[in-house]
């Protein structure tokens, strides 16, 4: 086993869209939460734990894969959402041999994504910027470790986050976990398409992740410079654990919104406070 091994993290910025909602604009206009991956780096070695929406920012992370001066081995994608996987064909492009991994309920979904092309239609007409046009449906990862030089890198597959059937990446010699969807650090949380079950199995995935006491836990729509720790867990169900009550009360679209607004004043992306009110169907 080699003694390096280290998390570094890369960041896409905010993106601007152009949505058809029945609201007005949030204040700065409507935008797509920042977005952060991954890359674990051993001596020689790295993996990735998911990509980046934009085609523009695919490229940006590639060279910036490419300058760590590592080879990039593997990627591995922690749920079927668009902007954690689009960017993999950008990625493969640079580095064709790459693997690209994910659990076996991850792939089933990225397949039929790629039938159906549904969310890519969805999201290319929503961004202003590119969005890549190829789909590329990773590989089942067989068992529940990633290979990098010895060190145990544990996959974990899980229910519940933004998305059904979520999975984290665990390494217990750094006591870190890599959530994807599970927690957001300091931006606000999709409520998407979930209602009260499902938020309340969002909060249990949380627990499960903080029974591991993890001291670093790195969220993928986080603030860039928020510190990576496990408040991020807290908050989130904090955050999860407000909303679902507010919900439960039927509030209207606007006093949905002002509460979430006004009580996480600090939390970037407020665009999605106002898509979660929509999917829920709130007025
Ligand atoms: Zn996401």
């Amino acid at each position: 086993m080699s003694d390096e091994l280290s998390l570094q993290t890369f960041t896409a910025p905010q993106r601007p869209l152009e949505p058809h909602l029945p609201f007005d604009a949030p204040e700065g206009g409507w935008t797509f939460p920042p977005t952060s991956v991954t890359l674990l780096a051993g001596e020689r070695e790295a993996i990735l734990i998911d990509t980046v929406p934009t085609l523009v920012d695919s490229k940006a992370l590639a060279d910036w894969v490419e300058s760590t001066g590592k080879t990039l081995t593997t990627v591995f994608i922690t749920h079927c959402h668009f902007d954690h996987y689009l960017g993999v064909a950008t990625l493969l492009d640079r580095f064709p041999v790459t693997r690209v991994v994910a659990t076996q309920a991850t792939v089933r979904h990225i397949a039929n994504e790629r039938l159906s092309g549904a969310e890519l239609s969805l999201y290319s007409a929503m961004f202003v910027d590119t969005l890549p046009s190829t789909v590329v449906v990773p590989e089942i990862l067989g068992g529940d470790r990633l290979d990098l030089e010895g060190h145990d890198v544990v996959v974990v597959a899980t229910g519940q986050s933004d998305h059904v059937d979520s999975s984290y990446v665990h390494l217990p010699e750094l006591k870190a976990v890599i959530v994807g969807d599970i927690a957001y650090n300091d931006v606000h949380c999709a409520l998407v398409n979930t209602d009260h079950e499902k938020r309340q199995e969002w909060i249990s995935t949380l627990k499960e992740v903080q029974a591991l006491r993890p001291e670093i836990v790195i969220a993928a729509h986080r603030r860039a410079d928020a510190p990576d720790d496990s408040r991020a867990l807290t908050d989130t169900i904090g955050y999860i654990e407000q909303a679902d009550r507010l919900l439960n009360e039927n509030p209207s679209a606007a006093d949905f919104t002002k509460q979430m607004l006004t009580s996480h004043p600090t939390r970037l992306n407020a665009s999605t406070v106002l898509f979660s009110a929509a999917s829920l169907g709130l007025t």
